[in-house]
């Protein structure tokens, strides 16, 4: 405790005093509401605190990990030994004239950016309508869905509106880079393997028909709707799963039977089978029990391997050792594809 005490008073005097707490529970900061605390943290306001943050950590040696949205990580329930810098940096910028927005990395996708730039008519970051993301998480991942309705014929990505974005190389220079620079795919950026913290981002929209937008945002959040738990009843981390290239991971999972499977305070939700939601009391340590028993089960009957997409952050107790239990499907529930399916049946 003295260790820390020490190392937050080191860290505040190139931070700011008071700036750097002691633990801090980070449940509260992630979408799936688990884990324990921080050590130490910080918030990190603009995009030169953010610079200067992980340079700190990065000079005196400090473990540090940058939080966005904690939409896509998991916080062991040991939590977290060392520095998590929260990237609250949220100035965005718009220049009209060139149908351009500038981010900071730490803004939030979903109201705040998309919202501004379909007020503004500028078109582009409208199909990633209802996502939890910072800026910065969403290079991280490649924010991406599906083409707009009614063809959906394709996934779309936030590469594809990407102009440039500023970087605080793992070499410690400032760099603005193009969108090659990331070396996109699905579900992947070069962030994933380098220590590269992005610190703001400029999309190149286009004009665009603002009914034609509210149409696209009121499609993909009716979408989601039905296929998402809603987050601030039933947290989530999204899919946990990769997606198999023609097949679908949660269709094996559903396949298995195994919706509704529950250990400790996580559940499969009857939604769709590749989302895990917290009850209540839920801890990493269940996540990590139910994920192995996917595993096991979608290998044992089916023969495939399913990896999982998420960030695991910190340290981890053993997983529950429970055995899994299954709920109830909950009454009144419709799924997207029954809903399809009837609907395909009275045309
Ligand atoms: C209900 C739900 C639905 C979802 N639906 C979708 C979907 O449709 N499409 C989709 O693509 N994703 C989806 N996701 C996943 C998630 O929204 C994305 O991965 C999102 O981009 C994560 O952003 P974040 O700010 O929460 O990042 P975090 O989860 O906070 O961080 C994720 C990783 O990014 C790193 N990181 C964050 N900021 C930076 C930065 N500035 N520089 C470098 N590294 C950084 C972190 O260190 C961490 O390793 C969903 C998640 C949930 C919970």
């Amino acid at each position: 405790m003295r260790v820390r005490r020490s190392l937050a008073y080191r860290l505040e005097a190139a931070l700011g005093s008071g700036r750097v707490q002691c633990d801090v529970p980070l449940a509260p900061f992630t979408t799936l509401k688990v884990g324990g605390s921080a050590d130490l943290f910080y918030e990190a306001c603009t995009a030169d605190e953010l610079a200067h943050a992980i340079r700190t950590a990065r000079n005196m040696e400090v473990p540090h990990f940058l939080l966005g949205c904690g939409a896509n990580v998991v916080v062991g329930d040991r939590g977290f030994r060392g520095l998590v810098i929260r990237n609250a940096a949220t100035q965005i910028d718009i220049d009209r004239a060139n149908y351009r927005i500038r981010a900071a990395s730490g803004a939030i996708m979903y109201p705040d950016v998309i919202l501004l730039a379909v007020d503004h008519g500028l078109s582009g970051l409208e199909h990633y309508v209802g996502i939890p993301s910072t800026v910065g998480g969403a290079l991280w991942q490649n924010l991406h869905f599906l083409a707009p309705p009614p063809k959906r014929e394709r996934t779309m990505f936030i590469e594809e509106v990407l102009l440039s974005a500023d970087v605080l190389t793992e070499s410690g220079r400032l760099q603005t880079v193009g969108a090659a620079y990331f070396d996109f795919g699905y579900d992947y950026s070069i962030l994933h393997d380098c220590d590269d913290i992005v610190l703001s981002a400029t999309f190149q929209l286009s004009p665009g028909h603002p009914e034609r937008m509210r149409e696209i945002m009121k499609a993909n959040l009716e979408w989601r709707a039905l296929r998402h738990p809603p987050l601030d009843s039933e947290p989530s981390v999204g899919s946990i799963f990769k997606k198999i290239h023609g097949i679908g991971a949660g269709r094996l999972i559903d396949e298995c039977g195994l919706k509704g499977a529950s250990i400790g305070g996580m559940v499969i939700t009857h939604r769709h089978a590749n989302i895990m939601v917290n009850t209540g009391g839920g801890r990493a340590a269940d996540l990590q029990a139910l994920i192995a028993y996917v595993q096991a089960v979608v290998h044992d009957r089916t023969g495939y391997a399913l990896e999982t997409e998420i960030d695991f952050v910190g340290d981890f107790a053993p997983p529950n050792p429970a055995k899994p239990v299954f709920l109830p499907r909950p009454p009144g529930l419709v799924t997207a594809e029954e809903l399809a399916r009837m609907r395909s049946r009275q045309v």
